[in-house]
């Protein structure tokens, strides 16, 4: 089967979040997705191993926040390709460029187009991932720069997708390239280049060259 297919399906990129124990947490995802209108209803898919999807668990809410297309690698990077394990992701972010919602969870006021409110309804278990159904209870235009589409991401951006994304897939080894090929084991960024430098970083998410293996 060509798995293409799933490659035209049209997304946008969202920073989901959730106040937790101790630090607030958040991921990037593609997921985000309104289900109804009226009443309001949306979901969301996370990953399991996320520390996003166990603090949502706890909290029952999450808040959403649209990235827009002024939003950087840098900022991407450091939802979407760095866990909250290692990184206070919000406390990294200038205090006008965040928010606490309604429901006490943390979300972007700085590059996100608008954002949701959510009080989870509803929990399914789709294998690797949870599916959070949620009613949203408050939702805001922040500004009026276009939404950042999947698309865009992987075109303009260059972006990679995460292992732990709802769409992602191994990428093929062994594709044919003249140099000797690296890749980041956190992000799955691919460099080219006979010997790794020691001090090499990695662009999209930062980590240095000892998380890179040769494929
Ligand atoms: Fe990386």
């Amino acid at each position: 089967m060509d798995f293409s297919a799933f490659d035209k399906i049209s997304y946008g990129l969202y920073v989901v979040s959730a106040p937790g124990e101790g630090r607030a947490v958040g991921c990037v995802v593609n997921t985000f997705a309104q289900v109804t209108a009226q009443p309001p209803r949306v979901t969301v898919a996370i990953h399991k191993d996320n520390c996003t999807a166990a603090a949502i668990q706890k909290a029952g809410v999450f808040a959403v926040s649209v990235l827009d297309e002024s939003a950087s690698m840098e900022l991407i990077g450091l939802f979407g390709f760095c866990s909250s394990l290692q990184v206070d992701k919000f406390a990294a972010l200038g205090a006008a460029d965040k928010g606490v919602d309604e429901n006490g969870a943390p979300y972007l006021r700085a590059h996100a187009a608008s954002r949701f409110a959510c009080k989870v309804i509803g929990c399914f278990d789709v294998g690797t991932h949870f599916l959070f159904l949620a009613e949203p209870t408050v939702w805001e235009t922040l500004n009026s720069v276009p939404p950042l589409t999947y698309a865009d991401y992987h075109a303009v951006k260059k972006g990679l997708t995460p292992p732990r994304a709802s769409s992602y897939r191994p990428a093929d080894a062994s594709a044919p390239g003249g140099k000797k090929r690296w890749r980041c084991k956190v992000c799955g960024y691919i460099y080219e280049v006979d010997a790794l430098p020691e001090d090499f970083v990695c662009p999209v998410c930062g980590q240095g060259a000892a998380v890179f293996e040769p494929v």
